[in-house]
């Protein structure tokens, strides 16, 4: 018996990085996945086939997360496709990281639209099949720095506050039909999205995380894991730090 055998897991922007260590890891705990990213490239059916070949259903779907009718649109096929949604990950997210001075309008409706609505519009979908399931788990990808603020991440960093203000307010309103609603706040993980980091800036990070290096994908897909299954049953509204223990 697996911890997630029976479950259908929902990941958004999946085809790489944290979001398909993500859909891995939980595959391999025996859930069922549905995945979306942007758009179905060659790493889109890379992470479909990886994912099947752990011997669970999973699709991709295409899907720009950032898109309210999109989303509705997927989320009900993924319905259509699975019969139910348990597990909701509200993973997909961009940096366009720029000092206020110089940042673009275009730039923070960019960031707070993927990072911060993208979160509204799949819960939104969502909900009303877990209400009607009476179970679910939803956990969404926040940051570190939506915590501690980062110098030219204000975009970022007010995306990854906002996630964890609408995380909590969820768990609140959704805590007495058993659907859970968590954040998970990961510090500096090594991805494509800081493999961009200079050896400087990676240097100066490592001396303050107090673990010395930075995490990995499946580190933070193991607290995915933990707050997906029946392990964390009492667990809602909460903000999980995965991050090495570094000062926030
Ligand atoms: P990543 O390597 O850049 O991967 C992001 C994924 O999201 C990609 O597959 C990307 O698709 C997809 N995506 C981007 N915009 C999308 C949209 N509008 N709709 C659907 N999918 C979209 O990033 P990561 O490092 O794995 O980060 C995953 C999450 O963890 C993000 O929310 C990030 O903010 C958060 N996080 C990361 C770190 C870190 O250190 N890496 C730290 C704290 C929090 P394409 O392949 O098409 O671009």
């Amino acid at each position: 018996m697996k911890l997630l055998d029976g479950k259908t897991a929902l990941i958004t922007g999946a085809a790489r990085g944290i979001g398909e260590a993500i859909a891995l890891k939980l595959a391999g705990e025996g859930a069922n996945v549905a995945f979306t990213d942007l758009a179905m490239d060659d790493q889109f059916r890379a992470t479909e086939a990886a994912l099947q070949a752990l011997g669970v259903k999973a699709k991709g779907y295409a899907s720009n997360a950032a898109l309210f009718a999109d989303t509705q649109k997927v989320v009900e096929q993924v319905v259509a496709d699975f019969g139910r949604v348990d597990i909701l990950v509200n993973n997909a997210g961009i940096t366009r990281d720029s000092l206020l001075m110089r940042m673009t309008e275009e730039q923070w409706d960019m960031v707070i639209t993927v990072n911060l609505k993208s979160v509204f519009n799949f819960t939104k979908a969502v909900q009303p099949v877990m209400l009607r399931q009476r179970v679910g788990s939803i956990i969404n990808l926040s940051s570190v720095v939506g915590v501690s603020g980062n110098a030219g991440q204000a975009n970022y960093s007010a995306s990854k506050a906002g996630i964890i203000g609408f995380t909590k307010s969820v768990a609140k309103e959704l805590g007495s039909r058993n659907i859970r609603s968590n954040a998970i706040a990961p510090g500096f993980i090594e991805t494509e999205m800081t493999a961009v980091l200079s050896d400087d800036v990676r240097k100066s990070w490592n001396e303050k995380i107090p673990l010395r290096r930075g995490g990995t994908p499946e580190e933070v897909a193991n607290v995915v894991l933990f707050l997906g299954s029946d392990l964390s049953s009492y667990v809602t509204g909460q903000v999980l730090h995965v991050c090495g223990g570094m000062n926030t």
